[in-house]
This record gives C-alpha cells, sequence and structure tokens, in this order.
C-alpha cells in the first residue's frame, strides 16, 4: 500500500480561484502536505510531463492548456494514497464524476478537469521528482 501521491490543481481551477476550496477538500480528505510549489510551465516542461501521451489526439490541447497559466504542484501523503486520491478527485470527464468529488465540484470537462492525480506508485514518484528536489520536500 503506498502512502504518497502526486497532485497539480491545474489552470482552470488556479485561474477560477478554486485552489483554495480543492486544497480544503484534499486536506480534509485526510492528505497531508509533503512538498508544494505555484509555478507555470512552459510548453516544452508540460510536453515532457505528459510525455506518456504524446501519440494521444488531444497531446497538443493538453500541453497548450497545462501551460497557459500557473499550477499547484503538491506530494501529498496518506495510507493507501494514490488509490484514495482518485477516488476523491473522480473520473477524468467530469460529466461522468462521482458526486462530490474533486473533479464533479470543480471541473468543467474533460479536458480542463481541474486536478491531475498520479495513477500508480511508480508515477507518483516520477511525478514528485519532476517538479521537487530534496531540499524541497520532508
Ligand atoms: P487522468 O489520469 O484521469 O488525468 O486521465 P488520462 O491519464 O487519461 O489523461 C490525462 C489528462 O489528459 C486528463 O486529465 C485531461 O486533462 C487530458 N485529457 C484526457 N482525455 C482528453 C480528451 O479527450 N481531450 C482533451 N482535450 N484532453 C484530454
Amino acid at each position: 500500500m503506498s502512502n504518497r501521491t502526486f497532485t497539480m490543481i491545474k489552470p482552470d481551477a488556479t485561474s477560477k480561484g478554486y485552489t483554495g476550496a480543492i486544497l480544503d477538500q484534499i486536506i480534509k480528505a485526510g492528505y497531508s502536505v509533503k512538498a508544494m510549489k505555484w509555478i507555470k510551465l512552459s510548453e516544452e516542461q508540460a510536453g515532457l510531463f505528459y510525455d506518456i501521451h504524446r501519440e494521444r489526439p488531444f497531446f497538443g490541447e493538453l500541453v497548450q492548456f497545462m501551460s497557459s497559466g500557473p499550477i499547484v504542484a503538491a506530494i501529498l501523503e496518506k495510507d493507501n494514497a494514490v488509490a484514495d486520491f482518485r477516488t476523491l478527485i473522480g473520473a477524468t470527464n467530469p460529466a461522468q464524476a462521482a458526486e462530490g468529488t474533486i473533479r464533479k465540484n470543480f471541473a468543467a470537462s474533460i479536458g480542463e478537469n481541474a486536478v491531475h492525480g498520479s495513477d500508480s506508485d511508480e508515477n507518483a514518484a516520477i511525478e514528485g521528482d519532476f517538479f521537487f528536489s530534496k531540499l524541497e520536500r520532508f
């Protein structure tokens, strides 16, 4: 069972002023913050982060969107962190997300879906390392 995951609050949510409410929902769900930064990605950096999706038809849109404004990146800790966080954020498409999930509450569309959550322990570690040095986490 993993105890760490990685998240981003995406540009749609930061620009609409949802950052505080989303962090509140995450913390009330039992997560503690082990690293956090407010940062704006370049297109190149967004492309590197989502390299795994390079061949998907929406890759260009995704990179454009993720570099369109600031994001909040964070490493979060809780028992069963990865799986429980995927439940907390809900389905990729907010129209299919369960009631009360972060995407249901705050996301507008399948592309602009408010938050990222790692899909495995391995990716949580890779994604956390992408954003944070050892000095920036505890
Ligand atoms: P996730 O693990 O729930 O974030 O979903 P995926 O790994 O399948 O996709 C990664 C991200 O790509 C999603 O969170 C969306 O921001 C974006 N994405 C997925 N599908 C689409 C799509 O059909 N159109 C667009 N524009 N973006 C998409």
